[in-house]
């Protein structure tokens, strides 16, 4: 019996989270054992060069040294007392002035941020429906789950089983990067409507860059009508670069969701913004919002070093985007020589690879073109030369700082390998 089988008996799928059954790749998941910089090494002791990095955390990649050391010094210092502590001040101080916003309050997943902020949302507005965007995913809570991204998208759950129709009646769901699509749905539910959610780079449905116009469109539509508008920057936040991705922009939503990066691997989501909307939560307000583990110190303190690493070093950043855009030029090389229907898209630091004919990629209708069978040989191909991409079409690739030149060459080279593999086997 292999691990996954004996996973599938007591697990349902053989993983908690679905993405990693490798499902649209059709093959059984790499079953990670421990990781080293830029590697995965895997139970079967097979060496990976990964480009999930835990779908984001592990932006340094993995077994960081320093960290380590801080690590054990950590554990002897109590896991967790349910009571304040001075280390989530110093996150909080953190996050707000790296964010450039007022307030924030901690939780534990991504999921926990983005339901927790539509609930501040809600409340501080005394309005129920909300607008999101196809193709974005902002974790599974129930009213979120309608014409989500990733793992939803992979497995075409267009809205969940066990949601009630109730709740996903207050779910609008809008094009990205229509401004008109939005403005008709405000107008036909004016002054109904508590907040606008938006992955402000798309990364769960692939890569999707927003347009400069829409976003900014998108703030000055929602300011005069007094709807929140969210972004959810679980992924974008300290990833595209240091903060938030809004000064790309030059807009200001009202409220932020966080995750990933700022546990440094540990489970950690936060939300953020105004003071004036913030202070509506429960103990001052009355949105309720706990948790039992939120701002655990040892989650608190590895997250904090990783964001003051990331502080401290600003040529990661300009690393990782040199990586980027070196994957990306390599990639587009090989599209053309192969002369394979490909297109890459990327935002900074965040690249992605569709395969398919495509005129343009900026909405879910667009993704949706994307050829998955494509994906699933190129995938194959590339964990056969032992490089492990997201096993999904629809999802990002994760680089990390511990990714150095010789990585990324060898990624492009295997690329071309892998793309006349595919072209060989389109129609098979
Ligand atoms: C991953 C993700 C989430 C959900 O976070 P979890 O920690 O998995 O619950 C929410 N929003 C975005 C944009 C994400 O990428």
């Amino acid at each position: 019996m292999t691990l996954f089988e004996e996973a599938k008996k007591y697990i349902p799928g053989g993983v908690n989270s679905p993405v990693r059954a490798f499902g649209s790749v059709h093959m059984e998941p790499v079953f990670a054992k421990y990781g080293k910089g830029p590697y995965i090494f895997d139970e079967n002791g097979e060496k990976y060069i990964d480009f999930i990095n835990s779908w984001g955390p592990l932006i340094l990649g993995h077994s960081n040294k320093f960290l380590i050391e801080r690590g054990k010094k950590y554990l002897e210092e109590g896991l967790t007392f349910g009571l304040p502590t001075n280390i989530e001040v110093e996150m909080a101080k953190f996050l707000t002035q790296a964010i450039g916003t007022d307030m924030v309050r901690m939780v534990n997943s991504g999921t926990e941020a983005t339901m927790s902020a539509i609930r501040l949302a809600r409340g501080f507005t005394g309005r129920d429906k909300i607008i999101k965007f196809e193709g974005c995913y902002h974790g599974h809570s129930d009213c979120l789950l309608v014409k989500s991204g990733s793992g939803t998208l992979t497995y075409n759950v267009q809205t969940s089983k066990g949601v009630p129709v109730d709740i996903t009646k207050d779910t609008l769901v809008c094009r990205y990067n229509d401004i008109e699509n939005v403005k008709n749905t405000i107008e036909k539910y004016k002054g109904q409507i508590a907040c606008v959610i938006i992955e402000p780079v798309a990364g769960n449905m692939g890569v999707v860059s927003p347009k400069l116009d829409f976003i900014k469109s998108l703030r000055e539509i929602t300011e005069k009508e007094n709807i929140l508008l969210i972004f959810d920057e679980v992924i974008t936040a300290f990833r595209c670069k240091f903060g938030s991705v809004k000064t790309l922009f030059g807009i200001e939503p009202d409220l932020y969701c966080l995750g990933k990066i700022i546990g440094g691997g540990l489970p950690v989501g936060a939300f953020a913004g105004k003071r004036e909307i913030m202070e509506h939560l429960s103990p001052l307000g009355d949105v309720y919002q706990a948790g039992t583990l939120s701002g655990n110190p040892l989650a608190m303190k590895m997250g904090l070093d990783v964001l003051k690493i990331l502080k401290e070093n600003p040529s990661i950043y300009d690393k990782l985007e040199k990586n980027a855009k070196l994957l990306e030029e390599g990639f587009n090389d090989n599209i053309k020589s192969v002369a394979l229907p490909a297109m890459t898209t990327r935002f900074n630091t965040m690249i992605c690879l569709f395969f398919g004919e495509f005129d343009q990629i900026e909405s879910y209708d667009d993704v949706k073109k994307a050829d998955t069978k494509a994906y699933e040989k190129y995938f194959s191909y590339m964990l056969k030369e032992k490089i492990l991409l997201p096993p999904a079409q629809f999802e990002a690739m994760f680089l990390s700082a511990a990714q150095d030149d010789e990585i990324i060459n060898y990624t492009i080279e295997k690329n071309k390998e892998a793309l006349e593999y595919v072209k060989e086997n389109l129609n098979k």
